[in-house]
């Protein structure tokens, strides 16, 4: 089973399993970089997984299944380009011969979904939309601080060598955020490092993993004592809780 980011549009990804033979894709914002892809490979496109409403996600979907009839799965709540299978929380989809746990992630949109397949060849497949960033986290459009925080923290008890493909490469701007947040994090200042290395060759940093995330991510690390100084320091006078840390950091990395 081959794994790949798909790029479109200036920063997304969509990315896309397959095995020689059948395909999947995960928030296909657009179609003909999928459709070329599909065309080279010489791959027929079975199962289309959504995360979340957002154009950039979804707006691909209706060509991509008249062009090839594959089957369509999102959020159970969420407006979404009809018809699809609607699934939440604790739903499975199976595909692509994985077992797909869905886990509910509402923050960055009200209803938003991220997929989880524990036994994947090599490791653990977490496909989580704009939930969770490399060394950031989505913005909160429809969702409050503690939702989100507990999304979160939901993603962050997956196993450490869990694949996390997230559907934009924003690594660089958030890990200069990160930094500010905890300048003396030495993991994070390597990965920085080597994260600027692959974007200079115009590599994706993704995917990330759930053990580097907690290492790195200051959205994971609400209650480490770095961040809670610098969110105080940014924010004096706020509660050092970690709802709280995290609503600092989040409005603190918007105008950052
Ligand atoms: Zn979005
Ligand atoms: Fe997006």
């Amino acid at each position: 089973m081959h794994l790949t980011p798909i790029p479109a549009f200036s920063d997304n990804y969509i990315w896309a399993l397959h095995d020689g033979e059948r395909a999947l894709v995960v928030d296909p914002g657009e179609s003909e970089g999928v459709v070329a892809w599909l065309r080279r490979q010489n791959l027929r496109l079975e199962t289309i997984l959504i995360t979340h409403h957002h154009p950039d996600h979804t707006g691909g979907v209706a060509a991509l299944r008249e062009a090839t009839g594959a089957q369509v799965t999102g959020p159970a709540r969420e407006r979404m380009p009809e018809p699809l299978r609607r699934v939440g929380g604790g739903d499975e989809v199976n595909a692509m011969g994985l077992r797909f746990e869905v886990i509910d992630v509402p923050g960055h949109t009200a209803g938003h979904i991220a997929y989880y397949a524990a036994h994947a060849e090599g490791a653990p497949l977490l496909f989580c939309g704009d939930t969770l960033f490399s060394g950031g986290c989505g913005r909160l459009f429809e969702g409050t601080p503690a939702q989100m925080l507990d999304s979160l923290s939901r993603l962050a008890t997956l196993p450490d060598d869990t694949r996390v493909c997230c559907t934009h490469e924003y690594t660089l701007s958030n890990l200069r955020f990160a930094r500010a947040v905890e300048p003396h994090n030495a993991d994070l200042a390597a990965y920085q490092r080597s994260c600027e290395a692959l974007r200079a060759q115009n590599f994706p940093t993704l995917p990330s993993s759930i053990g580097l995330e907690k290492r790195i991510n200051p959205f994971l690390r609400a209650t480490q004592a770095e961040v809670v100084r610098s969110a105080q320091a940014h924010a004096p006078g706020q509660p050092t809780d970690a709802v709280s840390v995290f609503a600092t950091l989040r409005e603190w990395k918007n105008v950052f």
